[in-house]
């Protein structure tokens, strides 16, 4: 797909990327791109979660495959922004619910691990690599510029069922079965923009 896509190839578009790039390795990981993004979803499904959480956590790592810079690997030496590519792709499309769940993923770990020091401990080798091209914990002065974030509770979320998606013998369901979740939240935002 080269069109830009719209309202009624967005869906698509993104189904696109989890079957044409979805068996890519995740970080290091012991689960793929995709059964990394689809088991966040599917947790933040079983926990009743809202319909925008679980999309966020459906496409928080989508700018892996939209960015120019590639896709992230243990031997990286500088940051690939996914977070911010992604963003950037869902923004036309999606609530600012999603898009900051989307774009401060990263920034969540730097914070985490800036506060909640048992956090750190518990994050793979993949993402504490990761962690440090990233800058690694916050600073104070980036802790209360985050804690700023009127979505910061749903941001910390995300970031649980990002960390929660690395189980190798978790089995879920694939993007369709999501598909239409996105297309409603798609819709809802775009009626909603429209009469605002
Ligand atoms: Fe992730």
């Amino acid at each position: 797909m080269t069109d830009a896509p719209t309202q009624d190839t967005i869906v698509a578009f993104l189904g696109d990327i989890f079957a044409r790039c979805g068996d890519a390795e995740y970080l290091g990981e012991p689960v793929t791109m995709a059964q990394h993004m689809l088991q966040g979803a599917a947790i933040a499904e079983q926990q009743g979660l809202e319909d925008e959480i679980i999309v966020a956590a459906l496409l928080h790592d989508i700018g892996h495959f939209t960015s120019e810079f590639g896709t992230f690997s243990m031997q990286d030496t500088e940051d690939r922004h996914h977070e911010e590519a992604g963003a950037e792709v869902l923004e036309a499309f999606f609530p600012t619910l999603v898009t900051d769940c989307v774009r401060h993923h990263v920034a969540a770990k730097r914070y985490l691990c800036a506060t909640r020091p048992a956090y750190f401990d518990r994050l793979s080798e993949a993402s504490v690599h990761s962690l440090n091209l990233q800058g690694g914990p916050m600073a104070p002065d980036e802790i209360a510029t985050f804690e700023a974030n009127p979505n910061l509770e749903r941001i910390i979320q995300v970031r649980y069922l990002d960390d929660a998606g690395k189980d190798p013998d978790r089995v879920t369901p694939d993007f369709a079965h999501f598909a239409p979740m996105v297309q409603r939240v798609v819709d809802a935002h775009l009626a909603a923009r429209a009469t605002s």
